[in-house]
């Protein structure tokens, strides 16, 4: 196989390896498959009982096609194997552990050996400079640090990348703005629903994230939309990216933009794509949409193969003109999990914030409440509309909802009810936004 080395001091730029032919990429993809197959069939008993159930081994792996034969795993499947029953290696080898929030019962943990954790840095030096960063710059991390992913793997990202990291976390937003303007920040990651409300405390107190250093945001671990781009562009005068990540397949370091902004590369010497229909499992050709699944290349501790994400979104054919040849997926704007079922109707609260960035007078900040009234669902937005708008006449506010409700109801084919809430009285996320409020079954 083709050696290649692996990120660090002797290895310049971090984002080589994006540019490598594809043949030689499909060469080593191959390579990496057949191994981890391997591994997976002889230490994790789930895979080997459903491989030997369809009659497939390690050695039937002959070229990348033959992943279709494999089995799906889902998150349900890491769940029936709390804590640990798909690790691959014994816990002695394993170096870290983190789990996904677990909002509803146990969480989802996942292990890394060290090779794991210097895999994860290099993709996510790689995946920082395609935002534009280098040496010298100075990241402010306000993803939060603990088990969940977001903290640590920028930060060791940004590091190997020759950046200055602020491991500032999440919360205490007064002094978020002040380390931003004191220390000269020119770079900040966090979830784009705390960037919303950074601008907005920024506002209040004064400081025009414009006149500070910041030029490069990196925004991810919930989707959000074009329009939502073009705001925090404008407000806060950076460049605004996507990077994409699951903790299940890494952590942050699966996917991003590049300065094309057209798509964001997967990382596929190490996660290899697949897309398929959501509903039959079947794969779709490029350009079409369906569920994003995931193959880990070079896992050790918790490799997993054909893992479902959840994410709706569609390879996108040939090549990006930024001269990177790993395949692009297109922007993840809605989750099949966020998808809301209104009266047969299917919604997505992406689709409401698109709207209330469209409409001159509110702010994206937005709460939908879902009740059921005599067997029916109703919907309703509140939206916080902006201070000027607010000491406006009554009437302006009636013509505002007035107008809100009309193109909500043409966007989303269903009545929604608008109610027009002062500035600042929604609730504000330090991590990611709680959107929905479910009344429905209670
Ligand atoms: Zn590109």
């Amino acid at each position: 196989m083709t050696m290649i080395p692996a990120a660090g001091p002797n290895f310049q730029p971090a984002s080589a390896l994006d540019y490598m032919p594809r043949p030689e990429l499909q060469q080593l993809q191959l390579h990496r498959l057949q191994t981890v197959i391997r591994r997976l069939w002889e230490r994790v008993p789930l895979y080997r009982t459903r491989m030997n159930e369809r009659g497939i081994a390690p050695e039937d792996i002959r070229s990348l096609a033959d992943i279709v034969n494999l089995p799906f795993t889902s998150k349900t499947d890491l769940r029936d194997t709390y804590p640990f029953g798909l690790f691959a290696s014994p816990m002695e080898d394993v170096v870290r552990l983190h789990a996904s929030s677990g909002t509803t019962g146990k969480p989802i943990v996942v292990s890394y050996t060290q090779e794991d954790l210097d895999t994860w840095t290099s993709v996510m030096a790689r995946a920082i400079a395609s935002c534009g960063l280098h040496k010298g710059d100075i990241l402010q991390n306000a993803f939060g640090y603990g088990l969940f992913t977001g903290g640590l793997g920028y930060h060791y990202g940004a590091e190997q990348l020759g950046s200055t990291v602020i491991p500032v976390s999440g919360g205490s937003t007064d002094r978020q703005i002040m380390i931003m303007r004191d220390f000269g920040v020119t770079a900040i990651c966090c979830t784009p629903s705390y960037f919303l409300h950074l601008l907005d405390r920024g506002e209040a107190l004064g400081v025009d994230f414009r006149q500070l250093r910041l030029r490069i945001g990196m925004f991810g671990a919930e989707p959000w939309t074009v329009a939502m781009r073009r705001h925090f562009e404008e407000a806060a005068g950076i460049k605004a990216y996507d990077l994409y990540g699951l903790s299940e397949i890494i952590g942050p370091g699966v996917a991003v933009e590049c300065r094309c902004q057209d798509g964001l590369h997967v990382i596929e010497d190490h996660f290899y794509p697949e897309i398929v229909d959501p509903d039959t499992g079947e794969p779709l050709p490029d350009g079409e949409e369906g569920e994003l699944v995931f193959t880990t290349l070079s896992k050790q501790a918790m490799p997993l193969a054909r893992f479902r994400t959840h994410d709706l979104t569609a390879l996108i054919p040939g090549p990006c003109p930024c001269g990177r040849t790993l395949r692009r997926i297109r922007r993840i704007g809605q989750r099949s999990d966020d998808m809301l079922i209104i009266r047969g109707v299917n919604v997505f609260p992406s689709q409401v914030e698109a709207v209330l960035l469209d409409v001159e007078g509110t702010l994206p900040h937005y709460q939908i409440v879902l009740t059921r009234e005599h067997g029916l669902d109703q919907m309703e937005v509140q939206v916080e509309v902006t201070s000027r708008m607010f000491s406006d006449s009554l009437g302006a506010l009636e013509a505002l909802q007035k107008k809100l409700a009309g193109v909500m109801e043409r966007v989303l084919q269903i009545r929604v009810q608008v109610t027009l809430v002062e500035p600042r009285t929604i609730q504000r996320s330090e991590g990611k936004a709680r959107r929905v409020i479910d009344r429905r079954q209670a």
